[in-house]
């Protein structure tokens, strides 16, 4: 909540003035960020029951030199937080004074779901990030998604959105992405993990509807719900780094090649496990983990530890996602796994005996 309604704080990041001052200002509704300027704006997208503002924050970095207009959004869902710390570390710590192009930073898109913890908008429960593009004069969820996207997001060339894993969960750090889109696809390589998962995504879906709309839009999950995994943010800000070399906003880095990449699509490629029975899980893989086809992956067992049931991998594969909070009803998913190739299992099995570079020195034709 907000009381300064829709205050902007600019900031002079550059005092040295280079040459080639080229670059257009970052222009929305209420507001302007001149090149050279970083803004710090609360961005106003509701009100409470009290009538009192509910804002987004959102830093815009305007860079002299012309570039692309990059968004890097976190917190669509409010309780997924390591998103939230890359962004505020790309927006606030980095040195942005050779940035080219635009830098879009919204850390919290979701605000009432973060300041409640909540995946959900709340008292209506509804899904932002099944409410995109948005429309104004519909759903609460609608108002909300349609101001962001049509004041800031649709202004982009491309765009990143951090996600975790639901609560009680872990994700393995990795990119969602509609690789049938060649611009998506570029992007989704860009970013350098070693698992990119092809997939449409949902309608109303911040990515889908930006990637359908032009702007090339990935999803990088990471992680838990309501954490900060330090290892994790540090692997997304170089994601953020390579994408940014990629695409000339900082010209002079690389793009980093991961070690091993694999891709997978469809269902065939991948499944969740899911409980048959109620109980307490062991589980035997961790997220990211390489499992062979008949390996233990979980094991269920009543209270009294007499009876359990063992949950094998039907297939070699990865671990994507895993239970953390350890109790289950039947039908609750446990495991959700993919499978790979030979030779990305190969890949996998010699990076992980320290053969081979885990991040970054490795040509990416070796893909
Ligand atoms: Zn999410």
């Amino acid at each position: 909540m907000c009381p300064h309604r829709g205050e902007t704080q600019k900031v002079q990041i550059h005092t040295v003035v280079r040459g080639g001052m080229d670059a257009d200002p970052f222009v929305w509704d209420d507001g302007e960020v001149a090149p050279g300027e970083t803004a710090h704006v609360r961005f106003p997208v509701s009100e409470t029951y009290l009538g009192d503002t509910v804002a987004a924050p959102v830093t815009i970095v305007c860079g002299e030199r012309s570039g692309p207009t990059v968004f890097l959004t976190a917190a669509v869902h409010g309780d997924e937080l390591n998103g939230v710390e890359v962004v505020r570390e790309v927006a606030q710590e980095w040195d942005h004074d050779a940035v080219h192009g635009t830098l879009v930073c919204l850390p919290v898109v979701n605000t009432l779901g973060f300041v409640t913890q909540q995946r959900y908008l709340p008292v209506q429960d509804r899904d932002l990030n099944r409410a995109f593009p948005g429309r104004s004069g519909s759903t609460s969820a609608k108002r909300i998604a349609h101001q962001i996207y049509e004041q800031f997001l649709s202004q982009c060339d491309l765009g990143i959105d951090f996600h975790t894993s639901t609560r009680g969960r872990t994700n393995m750090f990795h990119v969602r992405a509609e690789m049938d889109d060649d611009e998506v696809a570029r992007l989704a390589r860009a970013f350098g993990t070693n698992l990119i998962m092809d997939t449409d995504g949902s309608e109303g879906m911040l990515r889908r509807e930006l990637s359908d709309a032009g702007v090339p839009t990935i999803t990088v999950e990471m992680g838990e719900a309501h954490r900060f995994e330090r290892e994790l943010i540090d692997h997304a800000l170089a994601g953020v780094e390579s994408v940014f070399a990629e695409y000339g906003v900082y010209p002079d880095r690389e793009v980093r090649w991961p070690g091993w990449r694999t891709t997978v699509s469809g269902w065939d490629d991948k499944t969740w496990l899911r409980a048959d029975s109620g109980g307490i899980v062991e589980v035997h893989a961790g997220r990211g983990a390489l499992v062979r086809e008949g390996e233990r992956v979980c094991t269920i067992t009543n209270p009294f530890k007499t009876e359990k049931t063992v949950v094998e991998a039907p297939f070699t594969g990865v671990v994507v996602g895993v239970l953390e909070n350890p109790v289950v009803y039947p039908g609750n998913p446990l495991c959700h796994l993919a499978s790979v190739e030979r030779d990305v299992q190969q890949a996998i099995e010699s990076a992980r005996a320290g053969d081979a570079p885990g991040g970054g020195d490795v040509p990416a034709a070796a893909e």
